[in-house]
């Protein structure tokens, strides 16, 4: 392994893990004691560290604050049955961080940085990867701009930072959600592809208008005609017609180009469904539901793996999903990948990073 980099460690002296109970963890509540911290000064990313976990101090002209230049990506790991630490397609988070950075004009973090930094925090908070099953160790990789400057352009400075945090069993509840056909959480030549901060904030309004008629989620369409369906709000989403599974393409880049998206394509090709990478309008889905077609529709992403939907609004209208036998597809593809993630299965796609 390339072990170029030279890591400081200074570690805590008040770990929080006597007192955290593994029993009740809830998503990103508590935060593991040390954090992984580098800075980019002069052209180039340096001073990097393992140290405890704790706020920052920041100036109130900081440049992030005031104009949102920060990316951010989410990964797990997991312990399998001999308590070795399993990291789930690193290096394809490592990739993708650098291409929201890129659009956001914000310096590429080196791999070795990005892996190295990793690895390191994960040996000094590997108690801090549940070993139970289902649980996992959630990885929170951000960068953003430090420069404490009014003017608009891109900062000069930036911190690259990764904390983590221990997450419990959930089987992911299934979701409502409902079209969206009026706001817009991506337009084509945007930052939709970009794992940015801004987009995220533009989304809680309305997000919170479906929540207040009582969905979970929204199903996004196209900024431009509403009529094609894109993804949801922290997942990409797919939909089983009459055999095939459709599912948004990412070429417009207004789709946030999910791992765990490719990861359920490349088995659902092997397991030899139809896989169809189409936008699927919102009339096609209309019909789908009103003649019963639709056999399956479900989220993927890192946090949930798969979301089953039960409930989907289009229009004025709510249609429930049937009820799914325990063979199909969606719940095939998230034990294949529980089984690949937590090592009880041949990792023969060269997903897993032991550490
Ligand atoms: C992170 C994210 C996803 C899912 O990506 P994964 O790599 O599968 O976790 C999908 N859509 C959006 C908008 C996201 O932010």
């Amino acid at each position: 392994m390339n072990t170029t980099i030279d890591i400081q460690i200074k570690q805590t002296s008040q770990s929080k893990l006597q007192g955290t109970d593994f029993e009740n963890l809830s998503f990103g509540q508590v935060m593991s004691d040390h954090m992984f911290v580098a800075d980019y000064k002069n052209g180039e990313w340096q001073d990097f560290r393992v140290e405890p976990y704790a706020p920052l101090s920041l100036n109130p002209a900081n440049a992030t604050l005031h104009y949102g230049q920060s990316v951010f990506e989410g990964l797990k790991a997991y312990k399998d049955g001999n308590n070795n630490v399993l990291i789930f397609r690193p290096d394809a988070n490592q990739r993708r961080l650098n291409e929201s950075a890129d659009r956001l004009c914000i310096p590429q973090i080196p791999e070795d940085v990005f892996m190295e930094g990793l690895r390191k925090l994960l040996e000094v908070d590997r108690e801090w990867i549940p070993n139970k099953p289902g649980c996992s160790l959630y990885i929170r990789p951000f960068i953003f701009a430090t420069d404490d400057y009014l003017g608009i352009r891109p900062s000069a400075t930036y911190k690259f930072m990764i904390f983590t945090c221990p997450v419990g069993h959930y089987y992911a509840k299934p979701v409502s959600v409902k079209v969206e056909t009026k706001y817009t959480r991506a337009a084509e030549g945007g930052t939709g592809q970009a794992k940015a901060a801004g987009n995220y904030a533009g989304s809680l309004y309305p997000a919170q208008i479906a929540q207040k008629q009582g969905y979970d989620q929204l199903l996004w369409t196209d900024g431009k005609s509403h009529q094609n369906i894109e993804e949801s709000g922290t997942m990409n989403v797919m939909f089983i017609i009459n055999g095939s599974l459709i599912t948004a393409p990412t070429s417009k880049g207004t789709i946030l180009k999910g791992i765990t998206r490719d990861s359920v394509l490349t088995l659902a090709k092997e397991k030899g469904l139809k896989v169809d990478e189409r936008f699927l309008t919102v009339s096609e889905l209309k019909e789908a539901l009103e003649n019963n077609t639709l056999q399956e529709a479900f989220g993927t992403g890192t946090a949930a793996t798969i979301a089953h939907i039960y409930k989907i609004n289009v229009g004025d209208k709510d249609y429930d999903l049937p009820e799914k036998p325990a063979d199909s597809f969606s719940y095939q593809v998230l034990e294949t990948l529980d089984a690949i993630k937590y090592g009880r299965q041949e990792d023969k796609h060269g997903w897993i990073t032991k550490v």
